[in-house]
């Protein structure tokens, strides 16, 4: 993991320096392309224009004084062999041909009359442009020595002795050619050189700096994700969104975060159980030792213990059993709720009825405390859709409370009332309350507000109640103040009929 998040950069800054060389090897090879191929249009263009009048030229000095047909009516050889040993004094390059007025070359030095490759005619296409624009344009003709290429050239028409055609010379002829591709490539080979040198100066440079820029965000990303990965649970990427990679640093961001989140939630859970052990095991422990002394009592004095004081003993331990069983009880209640082992049945039944039966249930009890236990408009039905023996259960933790927690004269009510779609179900007792700072823990497992409570209760009541609301997917508040009194309110789906 550690040697995986250490090579990410630099194979990234791998990456970036290959398409970056690529890139400057590819801009290199395509400006040294453009850069000769227009130097050569240059020159050649120079050329034409510099030697236009060339074929003209020749027409107005050598062809006054002898005429480049002899008598019988063939070419004067010699005269040409004069002319080009002239003309290639003065540049080497050049190459004159003697055209008639189609196009077909009647004679030239530099032509053997045996190569079958050479051409016998050129276009005159050419010659006629070059002739009406007096030289003016860059015009490509034909090269009699390598057909399919074209030249640039001079032409100028001649009507000598009936004769009429073109005196057509190659400007850039084959040894021009020749001397031209040797410098050239010398030249190209020093500007791609020089070219290349000063291009991988520049480009290392500017390289260096992009990417140093380009992987800014990635080394304090990737600075801050080990640093959260060697216990530092605080280091977050600062600005997420003005990072180049916003994306990735905010996902990193919500991330820590989360796994913060779940860890704390994941320890305040696992106090909550040490917590719910320790309590458990306390009031088991109680009403065993109070057991465990009566019954030894009641072994040991057998024969001096009077029948009555027996009977009370026997008492104790009974309600000590009862205690146990019931604690007992709730906490497997409790733990298969947990669990989410409890799947609601849900039915329509009357919650009018299921008040009714339970308010019947622990009138005796309530009597015995003398607490008024009452329901308010008891001839209204009320129908819900619900799982009946969970809100019967859960209403019984409830009444119980409101019993328990109620001074005797106190009253606890029960109300049902139609709110829109739902029932609401309310029980209001006079008793102790609970102090407002209190109120938002009572319904968490096993919190008890006082010391008192904790005597006679399990603190597994009201998480009952919670987890019972939750599987309904409603909720119960509290309203109380301490000394007036409290209420539980919460509302259950109306089965209309
Ligand atoms: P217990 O078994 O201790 O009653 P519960 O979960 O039922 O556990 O209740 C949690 C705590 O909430 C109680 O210990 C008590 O302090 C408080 N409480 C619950 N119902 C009432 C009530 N009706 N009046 C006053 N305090 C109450």
């Amino acid at each position: 993991m550690s040697n995986k998040s250490k090579t990410l950069t630099p194979k990234l800054v791998k990456k970036l320096w290959a398409a970056f060389i690529l890139l400057v090897l590819l801009m290199g090879a395509s400006y040294i392309g453009i850069t000769s191929y227009f130097a050569n249009m240059h020159h050649q263009e120079t050329a034409q224009r510099l030697d236009a009048e060339v074929a003209n030229h020749v027409i107005a000095e050598k062809f006054n004084d002898a005429s480049p047909f002899l008598e019988d009516g063939s070419v004067n050889k010699p005269l040409f062999g004069d002319l080009m040993h002239d003309m290639m004094a003065v540049n080497r390059g050049i190459e004159v041909y003697l055209l008639d007025d189609v196009g077909s070359i009647l004679y030239s030095v530099v032509l053997d009359p045996n190569d079958k490759d050479a051409t016998k005619n050129v276009s005159l296409e050419p010659i006629n442009s070059f002739i009406a624009d007096k030289g003016e344009n860059f015009i490509l003709g034909d090269d009699p020595r390598n057909p399919g290429e074209q030249k640039i050239f001079s032409a100028a028409p001649y009507s000598i002795d009936g004769h009429h055609g073109f005196i057509y010379i190659i400007l850039a002829g084959s040894k021009f050619q020749e001397v031209s591709s040797t410098l050239m490539g010398q030249y190209f080979a020093k500007l791609g050189l020089g070219a290349f040198l000063l291009t991988m100066l520049f480009s290392v440079l500017i390289g260096l700096l992009a990417i140093w820029f380009l992987t800014k965000n990635l080394r304090v990303i990737t600075g801050t994700v080990r640093r959260f990965q060697e216990g530092d649970l605080t280091a977050r990427i600062e600005n997420p969104n003005e990072s180049d990679i916003s994306i990735f640093a905010n996902s990193f961001n919500e991330m820590a975060d989360s796994i913060v989140g779940n860890m704390d939630r994941m320890q305040s859970v696992d106090l909550l159980r040490r917590e719910l052990i320790a309590n458990v095991s306390h009031d088991l422990r109680t009403p065993l030792a109070v057991l465990k002394g009566y019954i030894e009592t009641l072994q040991m004095k057998r024969d001096t213990l009077s029948e009555k004081d027996k009977q009370e003993y026997l008492q104790i331990t009974h309600d000590n059993v009862d205690k146990l069983s019931k604690l007992i009880n709730q906490l497997f209640e409790y733990s298969k709720l947990e669990a989410e082992q409890v799947v609601p049945v849900k039915e329509p039944f009357s919650i009018t009825e299921l008040s009714h039966d339970l308010i019947a249930k622990f009138k005796v009890l309530a009597e015995k405390k003398q607490i008024a236990l009452e329901m308010e408009r008891p001839e209204e039905n009320n129908m819900v859709f619900a799982d009946v023996s969970l809100v019967e259960r859960a209403l019984q933790n409830l009444i119980e409370n409101a019993i328990k927690y109620t001074e005797p004269k106190g009253k606890v009510t029960l109300s049902l009332r139609k709110k829109g779609k739902n029932i609401e179900i309310n029980i209001t007792d006079t008793g102790s309350g609970i102090p407002v700072n209190e109120q938002p823990f009572i319904f968490d497992r096993y919190k008890q507000v006082n010391e008192s409570a904790k005597r006679q209760g399990s603190g597994l009541g009201l998480a009952i109640v919670k987890k019972i609301m939750e599987l309904h997917d409603t909720t119960i508040t509290v309203l109380s103040k301490p000394k007036e009194g409290s209420s539980f309110v919460f509302n259950l789906p109306a089965y209309q009929v």
